[in-house]
Parts: structure tokens; sequence; C-alpha cells
């Protein structure tokens, strides 16, 4: 008999909850978690600046009713001590400290199809036995460090955002160089500029981004607020993001132009990524009508940084927007008017090495004290196809996915029986309120391998067939808009030599939940129970 019904690994949202559901549900559960702390990507990227882009209303644990009325948010979009703090409170108050084991990477799980059961071993040097394992290692946990030639040879520190030393860094007076501006480059730029003598940020890419308007939750909105929850919450889960926005429900391009720039720029007064991107049913899916939005969100840029040319350089014209993550700030831009920011253009003239002294590029030297690196993760499968993960056969996941990773529903993969992912390849994942998906994922799973109990089966295998089936799904539905014109981690264009495949799912969280509470309903169609 194996040691444990189901062995978590991470405790990030995901884990937590996954531990919380299926202890719940009446199962033996161990997480391990590598971190020296529970929380995930809130325990991780400490860096100054880091907060949520879904609104604290939205990130959040709809599973009990008792706890969202109990907390309470301090911002509209908390900072990164806040959420961590959350997930510690929801830990406490369901008692899950005694199921999670902290300080423990697991390095590998075996399936073993004798025994119908996961032999997982850990960088203790142990190993536990378990009916299933349900994998919550993060969409974007896998963190990526580029290889410059020389950085072993600088003299300064490095950091990499999602690694930040949990004391902090004091820049005060010093040169700092950030390599990075995505979603994280955004958010810490600021904070280093307010402390550092000097900040050179290296754009390789101009990005999109959208004012935040961040501001203190007001208690009498929230107690309104709070009344109807449960309904807001129901309408969430309907959703096509995982978040109730209001849109136009109409096309731009059959709106009249100056109703549009009306439109858009209400909404980017109101801030928001979402609300803004969703305000017309056309922008993700028509270059024309995506071109209108991006324009006005150039012109935003052109007239908030003062120096024309610095302006031109941070106007995005690489890839439709929100086809990469739109980012959200109040502060990058405007950051470039002060005297100690510099924008350097590392397209045109790339990185070239790092020296004891600082960075060259191919036409000039930047003498640093110190370099960041805001340059994300290896998403999606990177924190996967780093376990020694073998199936049936012993078979690696990793030669199963050398082509892209792939799964059924996101969360089963052919020939690994008994392992659940959470928010995989083929979820939406990275493309809805996150908290949201990995409540459903885990709902799913329990129930799952509740009716495997009561129906007398022990394993739950994916079958090929269907796994295809859901792929082409996943691939067609991406091919119908913009997104795949992005060289962006959606597609693991950031890491080298990674298959370009586009994996999360675009036809909306509630037609997926759909599709997942069907498949449950008509005994796990496209899966195999013995
Ligand atoms: C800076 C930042 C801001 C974000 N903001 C938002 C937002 O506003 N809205 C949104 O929807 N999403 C956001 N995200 C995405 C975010 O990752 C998810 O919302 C969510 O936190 C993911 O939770 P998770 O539990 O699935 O994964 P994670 O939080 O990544 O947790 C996974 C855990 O698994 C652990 N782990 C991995 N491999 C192993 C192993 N082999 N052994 C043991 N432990 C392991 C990791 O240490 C980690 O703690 C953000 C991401 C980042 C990086």
């Amino acid at each position: 008999m194996a040691d444990l019904d189901v062995v978590v690994v991470g405790a990030g949202f995901a884990g937590i909850y996954a531990v919380h559901a299926l202890r719940s549900a009446g199962l033996t559960v161990r997480a391990f978690e590598a971190g020296s702390g529970i929380g995930g990507t809130w325990f991780w990227n400490c860096y100054p600046g880091a907060r949520c882009d879904v609104e604290s209303k939205d990130y959040s644990y709809s599973f009990s009713p008792e706890l969202e009325q109990e907390w309470s948010w301090s911002e509209r979009y908390p900072a990164q001590p806040e959420v961590l703090r959350y997930l510690n409170h929801v830990a406490g108050r369901f008692g899950l400290w005694p199921y999670i084991q902290l300080n423990t990477r697991v390095t590998a799980a075996e399936w073993d199809g004798e025994r119908s059961e996961w032999t997982v071993t850990t960088d203790d040097g142990a190993s536990r036995t378990a009916r299933f394992c349900v994998m919550a290692v993060g969409c974007l946990s896998a963190y990526q460090v580029p290889s410059l030639p020389g950085l072993e040879t600088f003299a300064g520190p490095w950091y990499h955002t999602s690694r930040w030393p949990r004391e902090g860094v004091d820049f005060t007076g010093q040169r700092v160089g950030l390599i990075g501006t995505g979603s994280t480059g955004i958010q810490v730029a600021p904070e280093i500029a307010a402390a550092a003598a000097h900040l050179y940020v290296f754009q390789r890419t101009a990005n999109f981004a959208v004012p935040n308007r961040n501001r203190a939750v007001d208690p009498s909105w929230e107690r309104e607020f709070k009344a109807d929850y449960r309904s807001y919450r129901k309408q969430a889960q309907e959703s096509f993001l995982g978040v109730p926005i209001t849109g136009t429900g109409r096309p731009a391009l059959a709106e009249p132009p100056a109703d549009i720039q009306r439109n858009l720029m209400e909404r980017w007064r109101a801030g928001g990524g979402m609300p803004f991107l969703g305000a017309y049913t056309d922008v993700l899916v028509d270059r024309a009508a995506n071109d209108i939005v991006a324009e006005f969100m150039r012109d935003r840029i052109r007239e908030t940084v003062s120096d024309a040319a610095v302006a031109e350089l941070l106007c995005p014209t690489a890839y439709p927007v929100g086809a990469k993550r739109l980012c959200q700030s109040d502060d990058y831009f405007a950051m470039f008017n002060l005297p100690n920011v510099t924008l350097v253009d590392i397209r045109s003239a790339p990185v070239s090495s790092v020296y004891a002294g600082g960075l060259r590029t191919a036409d000039s030297v930047y003498e640093l004290d110190a370099l960041v690196f805001a340059t994300g993760f290896d998403a999606i499968s990177g924190a996967l196809n780093r376990i020694g993960i073998r199936g049936v056969g012993g078979v690696p996941l990793t030669e199963k996915w050398a082509a892209g990773p792939r799964s059924y529903l996101g969360m089963a993969a052919a020939g690994f029986p008994n392992m659940f992912i959470v928010t995989g390849p083929g979820s939406p994942s990275v493309f809805s309120n996150m908290v949201l998906s990995i409540e459903q994922h885990v709902e799913w799973i329990r129930d799952c391998v509740a009716y495997l109990g009561s129906h007398g089966y022990s394993t739950v295998e994916a079958k090929p067939s269907a796994e295809d089936a859901w792929m082409a799904h996943v691939t067609e539905v991406a091919y119908s808009t913009l997104f795949p014109l992005a060289d962006s981690w959606y597609v693991g264009a950031n890491i080298p030599g990674k298959p370009r495949v586009f994996t999360p799912y675009l036809g909306g969280v509630g037609p997926y939940r759909a599709r997942c509470d069907e498949v449950a309903a008509a005994g796990y169609e496209g899966f195999v129970l013995d």
C-alpha cells in the first residue's frame, strides 16, 4: 500500500488549495515545497514593486465564503508582502501547516505500473509512494538567467527578480543595469531608480503598459461589494478571463473613431489591463482593430515622456498589443524623465559581454556596480521538465514533451497515469485570473479522485487520442487570434532552443470549465479508468 494517497508538489496558490481540498475529501496528503516558506510566486518574487495586476477582489480564493468575508485587502492591486501574508493566513486558518514540508525539492517522480503508484524522491534523499501526484509547480516558477558571456567575471552583485534577497537590496549611490522590460522589469525599474545614482534600462523589446490607478480599498465600497460576493464569483467563473469585465460587446472596426478614442480614454483613466483590452471584441483577433488600440497606447507614451527620441524607443511596434502579457504600471514611462535614468536600445546594439566593471554592447561600454535580471521564466513546462518525471515504461516527461508540452485539458498527460498538473499546457492558466483557474483545476482533480474511489477504479490516464484532439483545439483557437504573432514566453520564445508551441488555452475560462464538467459528467470521457 502506498504511503500516501496524494503527493502535492509546490505550495503556492495551487499547492495550498490542493492540500486543503484533497484533505477535506478524506485523503492523506503531503506537499513538498522547495522554498523555505509557502506562497510560490509571492514567496520568491519579493523584489521592490512586485504586485499583482489582477484586482485583489478577483485575485483571491473563492472556495470559502467565510474567508472572503473575513479578509480585507488594503489596495486594489496589493503588493507582494500582502499577498504572501494572505496565503500564510489561509494555511493557518485551514490548518494546513502539518501537511506541507518546506525546504524540500522533489527531484524525481516515477510511475510503478505494477503497484499503480508513484515513487516521489526529494533532495533530502527520502522517497515516498503515493497513489496520485498533483504537480502544483507553477507556470512561472522556473526562473531564467540569460547566458551572457563574462557574467562570472562581474565584480559587483547581480540579482534575478525571482530570487531577490529577502533582506532587500540597498542601491543607494550605485550605477545599476536592468535587463528585462516585461511585467516585472516595468514594476521594479521605478523602485531602483528612486534609490540608485543611475539606472540603465537595457531594452530589447519595448512593451505596452496600461496604468493601474492603484488605490486604497474604500471600506464602504468593500462592504457593499462583499454583500454580493457570491454572485460576483459566479460571474467570474462563467467569464472569459476569470474576471467579470464589461466590454462594449462590439468590434472596434464598427465604431466611429471618435467614440473609440473616448471609450479607450475612459478605460485608460480607470486603469487595469483586462478592461482595457476587453473594450472591443476584435482587438485580439483583427490586426486593424489592434493597431487602433496600439496607437492609442503609443500616444500616451509620447505625451508622458518628454524626450521625443526616448519616447519613440519606448513605443512598442514589434507585436500586436495583448499578444504578450500586457504590463501594468503607474510610473514606468514617467520614470524616463528623471535625470538618473537612461534607456539603452539593445535591439540595435546588443549586449556583447559582461566584464568586471560593467557591460559592453555592440557600440558602448556601461560602468555598473550592480546588475538586475528581470528576465522571466521557462514558462508552463519549465518547472515540470526540471523534475525527473517518468511515466509508463519509464518514459521521461521531457522525452514526451521534446517537441513541446502537451496534455489533455491542461491537467493530464497520456502515458502518465494518476498524475495531475495544475494549470498545465492546454489550460487557460496564464491567460486568466490564475487563482480562479487554479481552484477550478483543483476541484476537478479532487472530484476525479473521488469518482475513481467510489467506482472501484485505481488509475486514470488520458487517452493519446483525447490529448491530440485537445491540443489540436488549443492550437486552432490560438491561431484564430493575434497571439502567435509575438515572440513571447507564451510560445517559449524567451528560452533558447525551446520548441515554439502556443499552449495556453484561449477559448475562455467559462467555456473551458463547461468542457471539463462535460468530460466528468460523461464518466471522464477521453480517459482510461482502470
Ligand atoms: C511577479 C508575478 C506577478 C504575477 N501576478 C499575477 C496576477 O496579478 N494575476 C494572475 O492571475 N497571475 C499572476 N501571476 C502568475 C502567478 O504565478 C499565479 O497567479 C499563481 O501565483 C501561481 O500559483 P501556483 O501555485 O500555480 O504556482 P507558484 O506560485 O509558482 O508556486 C509553485 C511552487 O512550486 C514550487 N516548486 C516547483 N518545483 C518544485 C519541486 N520540484 N519541488 C518542490 N517544490 C517545487 C516552487 O518553489 C513554488 O513555490 C504573477 C506571476 C509573477 C511572477
